[in-house]
């Protein structure tokens, strides 16, 4: 039987109250992100029934959309302010997206695929989310137009810290990022104040590969 609105809104409620309250997701901007994003929009329709259980799910091209607890543990270590703008690399179903541009003032994500990015680009215009350009490319290198960002969110796993991301932060900004090897890896926030940059891991994870040039590619993006 499909589901309904209200039984997608009610698992939406719970998801936000037993993934991510009661793991000690906090802070009250990030948890009515979550209430407010249908994830079930950014989803495949043979997921729709999944979208708001505890786990990541398949969205194409062999990546996923990520667990919602892990979107929510990145997205509160960025601490962004509404002002704010925000870099993501990785767009994937524009899930995440959607969130950053909830708390953000714009959100400029850039994907690998066309494929995926074409569809998040329809997701987010359904619901009508227009602060967020979104681009087909190599983000380990960042996008240097847009640059200095107060935010960037890396949501696939990286060798190391790519320095043109870091270079990319503004005074005071954040990057997120999982960094280590291809089947494991520690969720990193960096901070750049007066120009240097601290590190500190958030906690451990378990992301698809960042390709590109600075990420496990080489040159090759795809
Ligand atoms: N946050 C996304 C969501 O909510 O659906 C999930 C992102 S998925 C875990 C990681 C994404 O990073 C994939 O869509 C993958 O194609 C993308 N990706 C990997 N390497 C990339 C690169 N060098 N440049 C841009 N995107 C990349």
């Amino acid at each position: 039987m499909a589901l309904t609105k209200a039984d997608l809104t009610q698992a939406r409620t719970q998801m936000v109250e037993w993934q991510l309250r009661r793991r000690e997701i906090s802070d009250r901007r990030v948890l009515e992100a979550f209430l407010e994003v249908p994830r079930h929009e950014f989803v495949l329709p043979e997921h729709v029934a999944e979208a708001y259980e505890d786990h990541p799910l398949p969205i194409g091209e062999g990546q996923t959309i990520s667990q919602p607890y892990m979107v929510a543990v990145m997205t509160e270590a960025l601490r962004l302010q509404e002002e704010e703008k925000v870099l993501e690399v990785g767009t994937g179903s524009g899930y995440q997206t959607a969130i950053l541009a909830w708390l953000a003032r714009h959100v400029y994500t850039i994907e690998k695929y066309a494929s995926l990015n074409a569809r998040a680009q329809e997701n987010l215009r359904r619901l009508e989310i227009r602060n967020v350009t979104c681009l087909v490319g190599d983000g380990s290198q960042g996008y240097q137009e847009a640059a200095p960002y107060e935010g960037i969110l890396v949501t696939a796993a990286a060798p190391r810290v790519p320095q043109m991301l870091s270079d990319q932060l503004a005074e005071g900004g954040r990057l997120v990022i999982p960094v280590g090897e291809i089947y494991s890896q520690e969720l990193l926030l960096v901070e750049k104040h007066e120009g240097r940059l601290s590190q500190k891991t958030i906690n451990y994870c378990r992301f698809v590969p960042l390709t590109g040039k600075y990420g496990w590619g080489g040159n090759q993006v795809n």
